[in-house]
């Protein structure tokens, strides 16, 4: 089984020393939370996901859910534990104090999707959805429908799902089926299929919170005719009991590659009551804001795969000894692996990625905060630019790199990693839905490219990389990071002029565009961990003398990141701009 320790003083590193947002600091809702509190809570999410979560990943594997005379069954041990989660309250952690929640800000709760990430994904979905559902709840509901489902989806003691997808789509949601039709007491009936509903069913909970899109029978055809419903999957009566079973059965739940602990369910709606949250016809839009901030955790996802993956592949590159490196001081017999240059490049690799991407997350969550809480307009605004450009670059590089160190982990178990023992080919085939779901990542990148670079609100691109160059010019003032400063400051280039390339070929070819968004949804995602490198490089050389090894460790990692990681985006610029004629005109047979 793969083991795992939580990285508490790498986050703990970022919450004392990164959170350098003005605005973000000047939130008067999270003035209490300080570092004390922030490591209290880290300690015990350590305590709880490294003895008590992580065993179920290996249970959830072996036994996956299973559905039982209609009913899903969780893997053995999932009840215990979920038992325990809810009572140390961490399905509140990041809710509204109104509905029971602790209201912590997410850089803790994102410190805590990583950690819940390694030790078991499968488990971390029950109730992961729940927390996205109380989001759009949260955004859209009515005060009553809130007063209503929050405080005991807070509790955990109901969760809830995302009910989008459907046979017929996928992707495209404007092809979606199911139907609502109004009643005269203002509640609707709900009729079709949902397909890959994670936790569609449970034996965790009393009740499962569905939020479906459905098309009213009035509404118009494709995305313009999308409501977003509520239906509980056992009637709430007034006084808040539970009343009868509501028109929602599981068909199935699929045999997947990964995540077996977790239940995908088939459900179907049959005159299912639902109540409309939000406008009518504007689903899509209220279910956006849960899926936004969704996809920002299913990076994470990947982020906290690659973690344990790294931990684990260390730890058996320092024991398992085979041939001799070229500086070998054995006389006899073999060197320990990680003596090999070629193990200490795809460590380094990992390390230097993890590392980047859990400072750029921790930027991220600042931001989110910001564009979430502030009480300036403009600033919001601006935050909320920035957090939209950088959800699909999150989603996807850090999903994306997941599938690369999950992959390089099992390498350097050799054949022992490809057998199940070790535990590691199971993250690798775990983490391998998350460049799937919540919007496959190409069509994140698509997304990034014709949505998010430029809006109504101006040229948000552009605030970015002025952002950047900002930081690398009061850097270029410090002799120890000018070499850094002048390697990121060459990609920045790249990207802008990848930029410039993308706005003009926007007005050419879209298909140039299309064939070129993977290409610059990379280079995007690179330049940005580098800069969050560069931050942790100024910190760490101003602070060296207080942690010396910590932030040597922390150099000599972002040596490895600037030297082999950032040259990549020179390949994704040259693939990116070579244009779609060759791709478009190709005749498959
Ligand atoms: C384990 C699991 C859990 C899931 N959980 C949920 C859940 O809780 N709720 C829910 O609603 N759904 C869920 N899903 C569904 C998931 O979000 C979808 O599978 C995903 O969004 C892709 O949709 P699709 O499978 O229909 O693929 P399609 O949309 O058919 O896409 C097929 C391929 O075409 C590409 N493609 C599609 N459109 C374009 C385009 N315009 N340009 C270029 N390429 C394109 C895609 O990138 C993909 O490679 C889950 C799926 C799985 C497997």
């Amino acid at each position: 089984m793969a083991t795992y320790t939580a990285p508490i003083n790498d986050m703990m590193f970022l919450f004392e020393k990164l959170r350098d947002n003005p605005h973000y600091n000047s939130l008067k809702k999270y003035k209490e939370v300080n570092p004390e509190l922030a490591k209290d809570i880290l300690e015990q999410a350590a305590k709880l996901t490294e003895n008590l979560v992580l065993p179920l990943a290996k249970a959830g594997d072996e036994t996956p859910a299973k559905l039982e005379n209609g009913i899903v069954r969780t893997p053995p041990g999932y009840k215990e534990v979920y038992k325990k989660f809810i009572e140390g309250g961490w399905t509140s952690l990041s809710c509204d104090p109104e509905y029971g929640g602790q209201g912590m800000p997410k850089t803790i709760s994102a410190f805590f999707d990583e950690m819940l990430s390694s030790a078991s994904l499968s488990f971390k979905l029950y109730s992961e959805l729940s927390i996205g559902a109380y989001n759009c709840i949260f955004h859209h509901g009515t005060d009553s429908i809130k007063k209503k489902y929050l405080p005991n989806m807070v509790k955990g003691i109901w969760s809830g799902t995302m009910c989008l997808t459907e046979p017929v789509c996928g992707t495209d949601l404007g092809l979606l089926k199911t139907k609502a039709a109004e009643q005269t007491d203002g509640t609707y009936k709900l009729t079709g299929q949902k397909i890959f509903i994670t936790s569609g069913d449970h034996d965790l909970t009393e009740n499962i919170i569905h939020l479906v899109l459905a098309r009213a029978s009035d509404s118009p055809a494709g995305t313009k005719g999308i409501s977003l419903f509520l239906v509980p999957k056992i009637q709430v009566k007034e006084d808040g009991s539970l009343g009868s079973r509501n028109g929602v059965s599981t068909g199935s739940i699929e045999s997947k590659m990964g995540i077996k602990g977790s239940a995908t369910c088939v459900l179907n709606f049959d005159e299912a009551t639902g109540y409309i949250v939000g406008p009518k016809n504007k689903g899509l839009s209220s279910m956006f804001t849960m899926m936004n901030l969704e996809r920002i955790v299913v990076g994470i996802q990947g982020l906290g795969i690659s973690e344990i993956a790294y931990q684990n592949a260390l730890k058996y590159s320092k024991e398992r000894k085979q041939g001799k490196s070229n500086n070998s001081k054995s006389a006899n017999g073999a060197d320990v692996i990680i003596d090999h240059a070629d193990i200490r490049r795809s460590l380094l690799n990992m390390k230097s990625m993890i590392e980047g991407e859990r400072a750029l997350s921790f930027w991220l969550a600042q931001q989110t905060e910001v564009s979430l809480h502030h009480n300036n307009n403009k600033i919001k605004q601006e935050a909320s630019d920035l957090v939209s450009l950088m959800t699909p670059v999150v989603k996807s590089l850090f999903t994306d790199m997941g599938m690369e160190i999950t992959s390089d982990a099992m390498q350097i178990f050799g054949g022992y990693g490809y057998t199940k023992d070790q535990g590691i080919e199971q993250l690798y085939r775990d983490n391998r839905i998350t460049p799937i779901y919540e919007g496959t990542n190409s069509v994140q990148a698509i997304d990034l490219v014709f949505r998010k670079l430029i809006n109504k609100n101006g040229n948000i691109i552009g605030n970015y990389i002025q952002l950047i160059k900002k930081d690398i010019e009061e850097s270029k003032k410090r002799d120890e990071t000018k070499l850094f400063t002048e390697v990121l400051n060459q990609y920045l280039m790249v990207l802008i002029n990848f930029t410039t390339w993308i706005e003009k070929s926007m007005k050419n070819s879209k298909d140039d565009v299309s064939a070129a968004c993977n290409d610059y949804l990379r280079v995007l995602g690179l330049v940005a961990v580098g800069h969050a490198w560069l931050k942790v490089l100024d910190i760490s050389y101003k602070e060296m003398k207080s942690n010396k090894k910590f932030f040597e460790d922390k150099i000599e990692t972002a040596k490895f990141f600037f030297d082999r990681t950032l040259p990549r985006i020179d390949t994704y610029y040259k693939s990116g701009i070579s244009g779609s004629k060759n791709i478009m005109n190709f005749k498959f047979n």
